[in-house]
């Protein structure tokens, strides 16, 4: 219903409610009818002084219109609805649920409605918000798809076109719905997908509703969320939205086992509560100290210049390896402290600052198994082939072949059954933000590691890489993509930290250029569209890259 105030309305809903009410009986339909208005709604006249509390007041009818439709259910919003905005999220809660609405304009002249309102006496509007609410009045119009159909009854008209509007609201069909409205289920590898999709839609309908009435105060519905009407408390631009659905996605991504229908009220969520808020963009795995949900346990050292040697501990059994233990000393200092039992060396690839500390540490604890794939690896004694699984306790180790950066690499894929956490150590394959060098093989074999291995790993896989080279690889990437907002959040991240792993294979996807070689504006940099061809060219740039 829509129409100045006083200008019968109120009694044409009634009218309407009859209506639908017999024809329902006759006919034998069971759908249930609700009449939602200030009254029953509690809301005062004296509410549309306030421009806040005529907000509020806004609100309180299309969530109460949102919670009532159904297509078994019939409501007529006994409302001002005198903007057309405001009429606009009627009809989108309508079509989220894909039934079908009208529009009802009690039409009646300016003087005889204040006429009415002056006999209500002390139960009429203020006189002077009377006025003010005609002058802001946007009558409703037809063609526009939110006003439509639309019934326009005269003041005098006997009575109300009970048997088109039954025709609009039970016989015609709903709208088609928006592919906002149409949610199906989906499986973890859709999704990424999804959730791009509907934080797509969510921002769709946000910068719809801006577009087409400004910024109005209007409340928000919401495609898909369960709490469908939302209130922003400020208009919003695009690029915020933007730049919140590029952290909302890069921070979820990761989360593949979440319920993807949570996904829009999540997001709105965010949208809402954390405007202002720093989001923390990359989260990194707490690796010194041990949930009670956590048997897999990581300590990085920092060995030499630049490199990491690992501990991977099974805290179920205390069975411990050490990655590329380079200073036999430090680590086994570290492992003293932990009460683990150090029964393994996983070697990466056979270059000194991996394997050189091996003579050293087998001497001081014989015994050891040292797993590699590559005869130059020193004390070699368990030659590991590829994606032939062993275990460490009950952690299950596949190895990698991973042939690029040197002939015989590995990397070590580490998942814990009990909690189905995942990690991978990259040697000198994969780093944050960058790769290793192609010493031993060339374009094709990296591309083949980085899309048909590594990247097939499951996106929440922790990575921990053989150096600390993050900040001179992401420099690099941003002359590629400077536009590239995850990249943006990545550098601003890692700017007070000295430990910049692990990241994760999600996460590296989003702003490792090597792994964005399909990437359109990088195929622009290399001039090449071939993306092995692209990949040569990106590393050929950071061989010289200073
Ligand atoms: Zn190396």
């Amino acid at each position: 219903m829509t129409g100045y105030p006083t200008s019968g309305k109120s009694r044409r809903a009634i009218e309407v409610q009859k209506y639908l009410t017999e024809r329902l009986a006759e006919e034998n339909k069971t759908m249930r009818i609700h009449l939602v208005n200030d009254e029953s709604l509690h809301i005062s006249k004296g509410a549309y002084k306030d421009a806040r509390e005529e907000k509020k007041a806004r609100g309180a009818h299309l969530s109460a219109v949102e919670r009532l439709l159904s297509k078994d259910d019939i409501v007529i919003a006994d409302g001002l609805n005198y903007i057309k905005g405001f009429r606009y999220q009627l009809y989108c809660v309508a079509r989220a649920l894909s039934t079908p609405h009208c529009v009802i304009h009690a039409a009646t002249p300016l003087n005889l409605v204040k006429e009415w309102n002056g006999l209500r006496g002390a139960e009429g509007y203020d006189e002077q918000v009377l006025d003010e609410l005609v002058t802001r009045y946007e009558e409703p119009e037809g063609r526009n798809r939110w006003d439509s159909p639309l019934f326009t009854v005269i003041y005098d008209d006997e009575a109300i076109p009970g048997d088109k509007i039954w025709d609009a609201v039970v016989l015609k069909k709903p709208p088609p719905p928006n592919l906002s409205t149409v949610s199906k289920p989906v499986s973890a590898t859709n999704y990424v997908y999804e959730l791009d999709r509907v934080t797509l839609e969510v921002i769709n309908a946000v910068v719809e509703g801006q577009r087409e009435f400004g910024s109005g105060g209007l409340p928000m519905v919401m495609p898909n969320a369960t709490q469908k009407v939302v209130n922003p408390s400020r208009n919003v631009t695009l690029s915020e939205l933007r730049r919140l659905r590029k952290q909302f996605v890069s921070i979820n991504k990761v989360r593949t086992t979440l319920d993807t229908s949570r996904l829009p009220d999540m997001f709105h969520c965010a949208d809402n509560t954390h405007l202002h808020k720093a989001p923390t963009t990359y989260s990194i795995r707490i690796t010194t100290t041990t949930t009670t949900t956590t048997t897999m346990k990581i300590i990085p050292i920092n060995v030499l210049e630049d490199n990491y040697s690992y501990i991977l501990i099974d805290e179920k059994t205390k069975e411990a390896a050490v990655i590329d233990p380079v200073e036999p000393i430090k680590i086994l200092n570290v492992i003293s402290q932990t009460g683990a039992k150090l029964s393994s060396v996983f070697v990466t690839h056979h270059h000194w600052d991996h394997s050189g500390g091996n003579i050293e540490l087998v001497a001081k604890k014989p015994g050891l198994a040292v797993y590699g794939a590559d005869a130059r690896i020193p004390e070699i004694n368990y030659v590991c082939k590829d994606h032939e699984e062993f275990k460490l306790g009950s952690l299950e180790i596949t190895p990698l072949h991973t042939p690029c950066h040197t002939k015989g690499h590995v990397c070590y894929y580490v998942v814990d059954p009990a909690t189905n956490e995942r990690a991978v150590f990259s040697g000198d394959t994969l780093f944050v933000a960058g790769i290793g060098k192609f010493f031993e093989g060339d374009a094709r074999d990296m591309y083949r590691i980085l899309f048909h291995i590594i990247g097939n790993l499951p996106d929440d896989t922790w990575v921990y890489c053989g150096h600390e080279y993050t900040k001179q690889n992401l420099k690099f990437a941003i002359t590629l993509e400077p536009h590239n907002e995850n990249l943006m959040a990545k550098w601003a991240w890692c700017q007070d930290k000295t430990v910049t792993v692990p990241s994760t294979i999600g996460q590296e996807k989003l702003y490792n250029p090597f792994l964005r070689v399909n990437e359109h504006a990088l195929q622009l940099i290399a001039g090449k569209t071939d993306p092995v061809e692209v990949l040569h060219t990106l590393r050929e740039m950071k061989n010289s890259f200073r």
